[in-house]
């Protein structure tokens, strides 16, 4: 019997001026970027924690802990493949990926194929199989506002 399993991700980071904006490991273009232990990359993080809650894993902090310093600085699409090779130690299969990002600025449609090509670089299911959709918070709420990225992932994974 097929073994069909759904995980939900969330993330969000405060965007602060001087930071590199790193999204699906992509560098964009912006005098602000995502603040975080790692490189901020808001759109990974949300993916990882997909994978490991369709697991039943836990989340991306207990496995990759911000008080780590192997972890200090770290390109996420490091901490993209190590989930992946969890998943598939685990025996499954990632089926599909839908995900949300949530900006006012930079935009990002621009990037969203060189984004969707970089994180299939690691997943490996094709890009016709990762989602990245974008909106924004309509100027409403820290997001809106422009001091914060933040994102919605969810995953099938089957066995
Ligand atoms: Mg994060």
């Amino acid at each position: 019997m097929t073994d069909i399993r759904t995980g939900l991700g969330y993330d969000l980071h405060r965007l602060e001026a001087g930071r590199p904006f790193v999204l699906g490991g992509i560098h964009i273009p912006s005098d602000f970027g995502p603040l975080g232990y790692s490189d901020g990359d808001a759109l990974i993080h949300a993916i990882c924690d997909a994978m490991l809650g369709a697991l039943s894993l836990g989340d991306i902090g207990q496995h990759f802990p911000d008080t780590d310093p192997e972890f200090k600085g770290i390109n996420s699409m490091i901490l993209l493949e190590k989930t992946v090779t969890l998943i598939k130690q685990h025996g499954y299969s990632i089926n599909n990926i839908d995900t949300t990002v949530i900006l006012e600025k930079p935009h990002i449609s621009p990037y969203m194929d060189a984004i969707k090509e970089s994180l299939d670089g690691v997943i490996g299911i094709g890009v016709d199989r990762i989602s990245v959709k974008a909106t924004t918070n309509e100027r409403v709420d820290a997001t809106g506002e422009g001091k914060a990225i933040a994102v919605l992932a969810s995953i099938l994974l089957i066995k």
